[in-house]
């Protein structure tokens, strides 16, 4: 049997005809760099996130660097963010000038944890960026408390949940602004780079518009400094056509994360837990073994792929050795660099590719 760690062709297969026409609609009408594609996927994102606005940027990086431009931050600001993310996260809060600020993550939830969030607030802090990752909402209520008492704004970094929700409540619907990305691997991919930032105030909406197009509501007048990070109109055109599978795409991947848990349930690993209240997406499926690497290693010489995200923590990555941090500093995150790792999954997945790889994750244990 054959598995892929993402199978992006069987996606494409499933949805070939209705793919072909959009492109091709773009192509006839040269509306290459926003237009009318670009605009009825905001309007369709929008709507699913259950926001007044979507803006398309060119990835999840612009729309975080985006975001943050538009919240003004700047130089002197401290943004705290979750120790166990990609580093785009951080490496956003830096382009728009601030200083990440990192807090380690809830063994349980693997997301940022509320009680050292509490304590990483200072008078500086102007922004909170949860990471809802693997498809996992971060413990928004907590999150949301606290900004709102320390009068903090909160971005979410939404770039592995889109269609997940807490208590009801979209991701990317929670905070003040969240960025997506859709990058073609996310469970909402793009063909190419692209990404999105949804908020509900007017305000910022009109600056990130701006921001993305050199700054400029109207042509050759620019009010801010702003950047080239506009959509792309094939980009606008799959996403729109994908948006309308993204509900069923979301419930195969949990029908794959429910299976992996019940066939793994007896051996000695830690698996992602559910939980009554959160919908989870699943953009990865994570399980924790001290015995990480021979298992990837066995895995891998059976046939089996499988991932780490992510291997090195941004606090022990050279890119952020001015932020001065140790081994050490973050426990949690260090030790589920150390044992993490993220099994097949992506919606076309059947049950009995889950039931092979579960087969050798079960054989490596004996
Ligand atoms: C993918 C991702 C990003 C960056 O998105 P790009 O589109 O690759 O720039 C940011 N944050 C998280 C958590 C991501 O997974």
């Amino acid at each position: 049997m054959e598995i892929k760690y993402l199978d992006l062709q069987a996606n494409y297969q499933s949805i070939k005809s209705e793919i072909d026409e959009a492109i091709h609609k773009v192509l006839d009408s040269s509306a290459y760099v926003l237009g009318p594609a670009v605009n009825e996927f905001e309007s369709a994102f929008a709507e699913y996130c259950g926001t007044k606005f979507a803006i398309g940027v060119n990835s999840g990086t612009s729309a975080l660097t985006l975001a943050l431009k538009a919240l003004g931050v700047g130089p002197g600001d401290e943004v705290i963010t979750a120790a166990n993310t990609f580093i785009a996260t951080a490496a956003a809060i830096e382009h728009a000038g601030g200083r990440p600020v990192l807090v380690d993550v809830d063994p349980e939830t693997r997301n940022m944890d509320p009680v050292l969030l509490k304590m990483a607030i200072t008078s500086r802090t102007r922004a909170i960026i949860p990471v809802h990752l693997y498809g996992r909402p971060a413990d928004m209520d907590p999150i949301m408390q606290l900004a709102t008492r320390h009068d903090i704004v909160v971005l979410e970094d939404a770039a592995q949940a889109h269609g997940a929700r807490y208590k009801g409540k979209k991701a990317g619907a929670i905070g003040r602004i969240a960025a997506f990305s859709f990058y073609p691997g996310k469970n909402l991919g793009a063909y190419g780079e692209a990404g999105a930032v949804t908020t509900d105030d007017p305000e910022l909406d009109r600056r990130v518009r701006m921001l993305r197009d050199h700054g400029s509501d109207k042509k050759y007048v620019h009010d801010l400094l702003g950047y080239n990070a506009r959509m792309e109109g094939i980009q606008g055109a799959v996403l729109k056509i994908k948006l309308a599978h993204l509900d069923r795409w979301n419930a195969e991947r949990n029908r794959v994360a429910r299976l992996y848990n019940q066939l793994l349930a007896d051996l000695p690993i830690k698996l992602p837990n559910f939980e009554d209240d959160i919908d989870q997406v699943f953009h990865l499926y994570v399980i924790e073994t001290e015995q990480r690497d021979q298992l990837q290693k066995y895995l891998g010489e059976h046939g089996v792929p499988s991932l780490i995200h992510y291997p090195i923590p941004i606090h022990r990555q050279k890119a952020f050795d001015h932020l001065d941090h140790r081994a050490g500093d973050f426990p949690i995150t260090e030790k589920l660099a150390d044992e993490i790792l993220s099994l097949p999954i992506y919606p076309e997945m059947s049950d009995e590719q889950v039931t092979f790889v579960a087969e050798k994750v079960k054989a490596f244990f004996g």
